[in-house]
């Protein structure tokens, strides 16, 4: 028999200030658990993002994760700020990853140190929650050579980028395909769409389907319900919802048997 297939649906950049955007669509999400059985949501969530919204500082939000974790939700580490702060870009090719594809890549430019830094800062508001350490997902999935060293140092157990899973600390690389928005305008709304269909039939036979949702999506309500028909599709299929975590752990388990 074939294995069975998984979706995972991972909420990025999560913080006090995109809660709001999420309550109505986690609601909705819920609703549709109540009839196919749980969907367990992968929370990335952002420290503090953009230096405005530090998690420490509302007790709420950090109530809310922790009920999501108590039910079986993953919480991943997803940068510290999410902003890409570092002296202006120098090169076209540095000025177009960094200013045209996203201003959010933290990650991009940090050293071994600084990244070291703030991927410890993460660790220690996890920490301090009671959060088991899962995953860091870079902002952007960006990684300059020295968060890559940083990364492979501490007690992450995956990283990912749009297409792949990668497992820490040696990088193996795991097919893992994503369907992902870019709402910010019109005109990327528009070939969103057709992306995103395209890769969902191209991965049909897939094990691992990631569906990756920002904040922006839920501010435009056919993006909105484009995810939720997607998400009830996939599961009418026959995917069956896991956090990208368990997906792991559960690979790993698999491996251990066979060998
Ligand atoms: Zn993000």
């Amino acid at each position: 028999m074939a294995d069975r297939r998984h979706l995972s649906l991972v909420l990025h950049d999560v913080a006090p200030e995109t809660w709001p955007d999420y309550v109505d669509f986690v609601a909705q999400v819920d609703a549709l658990a109540r009839r196919y059985g749980p969907i367990p949501i992968t929370w990335l969530v952002v420290p503090d993002f953009h230096h405005r919204s530090d998690c420490r500082r509302d007790g709420a939000f950090l109530e809310n994760l922790q009920h999501r974790q108590a039910k079986g939700d993953e919480l991943a580490l997803h940068g510290y700020y999410h902003c890409d702060d570092a002296p202006a870009p120098r090169t076209p090719r540095d000025w177009f990853m960094r200013r045209f594809y996203t201003w959010e890549g933290e990650f991009y430019t940090l050293d071994e140190n600084e990244a070291a830094r703030r991927l410890d800062k993460g660790m220690e508001l996890f920490l301090s929650q009671g959060w088991p350490p899962t995953g860091f997902v870079a902002p952007a999935w960006l990684m300059s050579e020295g968060t890559r060293r940083a990364l492979c140092k501490r007690d992450f157990l995956y990283t990912s980028d749009p297409q792949h899973l990668y497992t820490l600390p040696d990088f193996t690389c795991i097919e893992a395909p994503g369907l992902v928005w870019s709402a910010r305008s019109a005109w990327r709304r528009g070939l969103s769409r057709l992306a995103s269909e395209t890769q969902r039939w191209r991965h049909r036979q897939a094990p691992l389907l990631r569906l990756g949702l920002h904040p922006v999506d839920m501010r435009h309500a056919h993006v909105k319900a484009y995810w939720l028909t997607v998400l009830e599709r996939l599961i009418q299929e026959g995917r069956r919802p896991i956090t990208k975590y368990d997906w792991i752990m559960k690979q790993r388990r698999r491996e251990q048997r066979a060998a």
